[in-house]
């Protein structure tokens, strides 16, 4: 590579040439290979910059792919999924994405609605000639199916969106249970605190965890009990909001107070798991065969583990704690069956926490192995409500022309999705996430 102006020579590199259209971007694009170093860089940028060029803004290149209809809109929030993509699971959906799954669903709909459109505008346009019944019956028919088929995409439990921003998972339990120093052991790492003091996890810390190629954020919450502490009400407060928005929680109690678990009986269900903590002090104390701690009965041991088999069986079935309200009931999750059985772990000493791991990991798995096309983004599930909103509308409505009108508002909200209708105000906000050079 040699500077035209002087002929001095900058690098030995590779120049890819690709013409337009067939470019990424549908331009002519021309690919400089180079040594990376700062002073070759410098030097080309340099050179390139007196020629006239300049750098790229952040998300240009699959802006202008979009723009010569390269991509949909769909594909280029696909690509940025990918550069973000942390784990598998998400790899895995951005990729679906930007073979354009979605796209093609959306894309369905909008034709199916367009044809029905076209059905009642030619209804409006020529009222002397009555439409055949099977037409009319038609246009009811399609529109009521579509607004299924969108409801029921809906529906999904947001999991594409968890998949997107990270699958939440709560930890609840009593103070001092060891919530904390679970989180660490999962974490593996000190990012909490631990302390013998109950109460000193007072807000919300979380962390994001790659669990089995799933994206997991885990957030350890304020120990459940009744408290005069301000600040601790304030951290019960969003310890049992975050356990009610989590998609699955890890309920942890003394292993040595079996009747703790029955704080699980809020959260009944197979989203809810038991996690018997501290089991190495059941079992010191039956080596020793005295209590480590002072007043602990020597034959805790069996009577803990026959009622730890007692609290799982028995919450599920059980009413209310003086936590929580009532039994949760949560849109797309299986509310059916009971709460899995009780984990022995120690935080402590890492026992049980493969056992814990691998139960977790089955339930992120099964919940969230997606197989048909799902929502990935607030904006997508917006724009369907309003169009599943304006579908509605159009099958009530009583002058045709109303009918068209909402049909037609349907038609331009699918439209935003995949970029077909009027997005210039929306670009600016979808490319200003992307990274330089993309
Ligand atoms: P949290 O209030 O539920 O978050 O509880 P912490 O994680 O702060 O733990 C409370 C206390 O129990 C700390 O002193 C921990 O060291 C201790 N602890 C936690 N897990 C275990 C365990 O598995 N075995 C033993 N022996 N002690 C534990």
């Amino acid at each position: 590579m040699v500077d035209p102006a002087t002929g001095e020579r900058l690098d030995d590199g590779l120049v890819l040439w690709f013409p337009a259209p067939h470019s990424a971007t549908g331009e002519d694009v021309a690919e400089l290979h180079v040594h990376g170093s700062r002073a070759v860089l410098s030097a080309i940028m340099q050179v390139l910059h007196g020629l006239g060029l300049r750098l790229a803004e952040p998300g240009e290149f699959t802006r202008r792919a979009f723009l010569n209809g390269k991509l949909d809109l769909l594909q280029a929030e696909a690509i940025a999924d990918l550069v973000a993509a942390e784990t598998e699971a998400q790899r895995r959906q951005a990729l679906r994405q930007l073979d354009g799954e979605l796209g093609r669903l959306y894309r369905g709909w909008s034709d199916r609605l367009t044809r029905v459109l076209a059905h009642l505008e030619a209804a409006i346009d020529f009222p002397d000639e009555n439409l055949p019944p099977e037409t009319e019956d038609r246009i009811f028919g399609e529109t009521a199916a579509l607004t299924a088929e969108i409801e029921r995409h809906l529906a999904d439990g947001h999991r594409g969106e968890r998949l997107r921003d990270g699958i939440m998972v709560a930890i609840i339990g009593p103070p001092n249970a060891g919530k904390s120093s679970l989180l660490n052991r999962i974490a593996r790492r000190d990012a909490v605190i631990t302390s013998p003091i109950a109460g000193t996890t007072r807000d919300i810390v979380e962390i994001a965890v790659d669990l089995q190629g799933y994206p997991v954020v885990l957030a350890d919450t304020a120990g459940l009990r009744d408290s005069d502490d301000i600040v601790e009400q304030e951290g019960l407060r969003r310890a049992l909001r975050r356990a009610e928005e989590a998609e699955i929680r890890l309920f942890v109690f003394d292993a040595r107070c079996p009747d703790q678990g029955q704080g699980a009986a809020a959260w009944p269900g197979p989203d809810t798991i038991l996690v018997a903590n501290k089991v190495d002090l059941l079992r010191s104390s039956e080596a020793a065969g005295t209590a480590v701690m002072p007043g602990l009965d020597p034959g805790i041991h069996d009577a803990a583990i026959t009622s730890l088999a007692a609290v799982a069986e028995g919450v599920g079935a059980h009413g209310t704690t003086p936590w929580a309200e009532g039994p949760r009931d949560k849109p797309g999750h299986d509310e059916e069956g009971t709460t899995e059985k009780t984990l022995p772990v120690s935080a402590l000493t890492g026992e049980g926490m493969e056992g814990l791991l691998s139960a977790l990991g089955a339930r992120v798995a099964q919940t969230f192995r997606i197989e048909a096309p799902v929502l990935t983004r607030a904006r997508h599930r917006r724009a369907l409500e309003d169009a599943a909103a304006g579908l509605r509308r159009a099958t009530v409505a009583v002058l045709p022309e109303l009918r068209a009108e909402d049909l037609r508002l349907a038609l331009r909200s699918l439209g935003h999705i995949t970029g077909t209708v009027e997005v210039e105000d929306l670009l600016d906000v979808i490319f200003r996430d992307f990274c330089i050079g993309k």
